[in-house]
């Protein structure tokens, strides 16, 4: 089979590989259609995990099962699926103990495109099918069934982590299409206001669109400058960052208030710390906690974004900027994500 690759830091490339074996609670699933991710270019072009070779890239997929092992129930070859990016191990303590993402080991529930090929092949090997995979159900638009399996789950992991309660002022730095989500999920948890931060004029119009009530453009000024000024001084209740460089802790911290929570679903490609200043965090005693994570995974997460769809909480189909149409161009998509152009948000690519 074929599979587009990384194959080492700063290079990718279509590969051979032979199709995967499974196990008797896995399957073998076909891409439907799939999206790169920002996480893609931090991978290779950054080297964030470090050195991979010859590994089959992408970990967002709406697929059909070609192969299924003998204890797998609830799905068979032919059945279509939304394959969440996480894909953990549930037989783990870690999974027993609410960490799914990190069963076997920290970021461990993250293995297509980090510990094994992703989904940017031929085929593809999905462990723990009937505890991952989702029916794909037939009145949702398969471009928003592929941005539940990462871009939704993680933005909304943003809002979840932020701990938002009924009318917080919140601000979400970065509104890439994690970034939209998070805003999403801000709306949905009961925000009042919503400070989206960015600059691209898709992005923007994109975040007034899913809830935000203002937008602050980085490039106007410092952030901390414009949000203080917004809110009299007073800073927000709630900082999602969904974008931007380890320096960006600095601002979030300065603009969170007291008691308040930075949530972070960035995945920073570079640097060796993450600056915490030391006044801005009241010298340690601020009470400003700083939490962030791996977006979860699985089954019931993914239904439950089903339904959050089906019941028009959310609509994911407006991320998707760009649509292709046959698997080469898997190719042209993830340069997209790599250079940003100004109408970007998320590029779709239809395998057939
Ligand atoms: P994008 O690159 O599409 O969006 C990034 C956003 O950050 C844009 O709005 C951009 O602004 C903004 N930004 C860039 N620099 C700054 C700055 N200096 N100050 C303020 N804002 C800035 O990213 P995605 O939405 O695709 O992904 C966001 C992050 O989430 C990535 O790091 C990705 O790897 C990570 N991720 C994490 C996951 C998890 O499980 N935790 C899962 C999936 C992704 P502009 O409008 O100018 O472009
Ligand atoms: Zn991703």
């Amino acid at each position: 089979m074929r599979g587009f690759a990384m194959l080492g830091i700063n290079k990718v490339g279509w590969i051979e590989k032979e199709k995967p074996t499974y196990g008797p609670y896995d399957a073998i699933v076909k891409p439907i259609a799939v999206s790169p991710c920002t996480s893609d270019i931090h991978t290779v072009f950054e080297g964030a995990l470090g050195e991979r070779e010859d590994m089959i890239l992408g970990h967002e997929a709406v697929g059909e099962i070609v192969e299924t092992g003998r204890e797998v129930k609830d799905f068979k070859p032919g059945d279509k699926v939304i394959v969440p990016a996480i894909t953990p191990d549930w037989r783990t303590l870690e999974s027993q103990q609410g960490f799914s993402q990190h069963s076997g080991g920290m970021l461990a529930g993250w293995k297509f495109s980090n510990f094994k090929d992703g989904v940017f092949g031929n085929f593809f090997h999905v462990n723990d099918a009937d505890m991952n995979l989702a029916h794909l159900p037939d009145d949702i638009p398969v471009e928003s069934a592929v941005m539940l399996t990462d871009m939704v789950t993680t933005g909304f992991h943003g809002a979840e982590l932020a701990n938002i309660q009924l009318g917080d002022v919140v601000a979400v730095i970065g509104i890439g299409p994690v970034g939209l989500m998070a805003v999403a999920g801000a709306k949905i948890l009961g925000a009042s206001r919503i400070l989206g931060v960015g600059s691209r004029k898709a992005l923007t119009k994109a975040a007034n669109f899913y809830g935000a009530t203002d937008i602050v453009n980085y490039r106007n000024g410092p952030v901390e400058d414009q949000v203080m000024e917004l809110t009299n001084g007073k800073g927000v209740d709630r900082v999602i960052i969904a974008g931007a460089s380890p320096e960006i802790m600095k601002t979030a911290i300065k603009i969170v208030k007291p008691g308040g929570t930075v949530s972070n679903v960035n995945y920073y490609g570079e640097g060796d710390t993450i600056p915490i200043p030391r006044l801005d965090w009241g010298s340690g005693m601020a009470h400003k906690t700083i939490v962030g994570g791996l977006t979860p995974g699985g089954r019931d997460r993914m239904e439950k974004l089903i339904d959050l769809v089906r019941y028009n909480r959310v609509d994911p189909s407006k991320l998707v900027t760009h649509k292709f149409h046959g698997f080469s161009h898997v190719e042209e998509a993830l340069m997209l994500m790599k250079d940003k152009q100004q109408d970007l948000i998320k590029p779709v690519v239809f395998v057939d």
